[in-house]
């Protein structure tokens, strides 16, 4: 049975002060270690935006890279892809990767100006320095009590999707990014841990689904980036009440949810609500 699990944030768009070693950078990486009796596992969840921050503050965190069993990606954006090559370069031997296939699909930002925004790898790259790539469109139970969400059913109409771009069958379209996932772990006891990428499929949209793919109601705790950065008022409002409702522990944003947002959650959860930082630990 799965005890205490213990994140460490590797990349994370800020610093705290008592954490002057390492660096901060618009990305997200997550190092879980996840106990079952005597035995752990440890998984990377994303990898940040580039090798050179992803390696930098893995040795200032004194993480070890060749002890993690699996890395799983969120989606193909380079803030979350970027820093793969890096631990796959470091690591001896070869590794699981678990992800969408479209994260290689192209990946497109049209502000300021068409750009492309993807993995700066491609597939056969990856699998020359030594991933084993399992693409995975649904959900995948990656450790006991521990499964990605796989693609995430969009329900709530206020979470939408905008200003992401990709090439499909010739045709230059809007990118929904159905590769878009999270981690759903089940806490014994405790309830259901959503730790998410970005949550481009919307954060509450995200909880859901990992609800529903867990059968587990009771959420406990929510890590990561909840993409609330360019969310109007209403959006923001809407997500803090659906989850004082949901009435969870631990809420942890960062990355791309936006100061506004944050602002917002904690007015609404108060001390259980504390923005991330780049070498926190969160102990579940
Ligand atoms: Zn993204
Ligand atoms: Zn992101």
């Amino acid at each position: 049975m799965l005890q205490d699990p213990r994140l460490t944030i590797i990349v994370e768009n800020s610093a705290s002060l008592d954490n002057s070693s390492v660096w901060a950078q618009h990305g997200l990486s997550i190092f879980l270690e996840l106990g079952y009796g005597p035995e752990r596992i440890r998984l990377l969840w994303d990898t940040g935006a580039s090798s050179e921050v992803m390696l930098h503050n893995a040795d200032a965190l004194d993480l070890d890279l060749n002890v993690i069993d699996l890395i799983c990606l969120s989606h193909g954006h380079y803030d979350h892809t970027g820093g793969l090559m890096g631990v796959l370069q470091r690591r001896n031997g070869r590794i699981c990767i678990l992800a969408h296939p479209d994260i290689f699909s192209p990946k497109l930002k049209d502000r300021p100006a068409l750009q492309f925004i993807g993995a700066p790898f491609t597939r056969t790259q990856a699998k020359a320095a030594g991933a084993i790539m399992l693409d995975c469109r649904g959900p995948a139970a990656v450790a006991p009590g521990v499964m990605t969400t796989g693609e995430v059913p969009r329900i709530e109409t206020i979470e939408k999707v905008e200003g992401f771009w990709t090439v499909r069958e010739g045709q230059y379209c809007q990118d929904t990014i159905p590769d878009d996932q999270a981690l759903a772990v089940n806490m014994p006891g405790k309830g259901l841990v959503v730790i998410t990428g970005c949550a481009h499929s919307g954060i509450i949209n995200t909880i859901r689904h990992a609800q529903k793919i867990t059968g587990v109601e009771k959420l406990y705790a929510l890590i990561g980036g909840f993409h609330l950065m360019e969310a109007d008022d209403k959006r923001i409002e809407a997500t803090a009440e659906a989850l004082r409702k949901l009435d969870p522990a631990i809420v942890r944003p960062g990355h791309c949810t936006g100061q506004k947002a944050v602002y917002r959650l904690q007015e609404s959860l108060g001390e259980r609500c504390r923005p991330l930082a780049v070498g926190d630990t969160i102990q579940l």
